[in-house]
């Protein structure tokens, strides 16, 4: 049995606040937010990090992906207010969801170098 938690929401087995669906990538609502706009990319295919990604699946996975990032950040508006993209991978990058997934910030002022 397939435990992910981002693999069940993908699936529809789990709620989820979702912005953006189609067969390849989901975005949904971080349920705990770390900016006025938080959202999660999230290719339906399993995988743990970009590393973990085969060669010759990583055009399709990754077209699928970015596509599912702007259509997020054309309907959120972000695209005109500035964001940030993010994939923590592993635990010393504070990574908590072992299925790949690119947080989307914005909506405040974004400091840099990040914590
Ligand atoms: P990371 O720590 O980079 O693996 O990111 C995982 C993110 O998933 C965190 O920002 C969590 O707040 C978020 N998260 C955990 N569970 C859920 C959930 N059920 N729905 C939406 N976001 C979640
Ligand atoms: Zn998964």
């Amino acid at each position: 049995m397939n435990s992910c938690l981002f693999c069940k929401i993908s699936a529809g087995e789990l709620p989820a606040d979702k912005l953006y669906e189609d067969e390849n990538a989901i975005v949904i609502r971080d349920i705990n937010p770390q900016s006025p706009h938080h959202f999660l990319a999230i290719p339906k295919k399993h995988y743990p990090a970009v590393h973990d990604i085969p060669q010759n699946e990583m055009p399709p996975l990754f077209a699928g992906l970015m596509n599912a990032v702007c259509q997020a950040l054309n309907s959120s508006g972000l695209h005109n207010a500035g964001y940030r993209l993010v994939i923590n991978s592993g635990d010393t990058a504070g990574q908590t969801v072992p299925h790949l997934h690119i947080h989307i910030l914005g909506g405040r002022q974004l400091e840099w170098p990040p914590g």
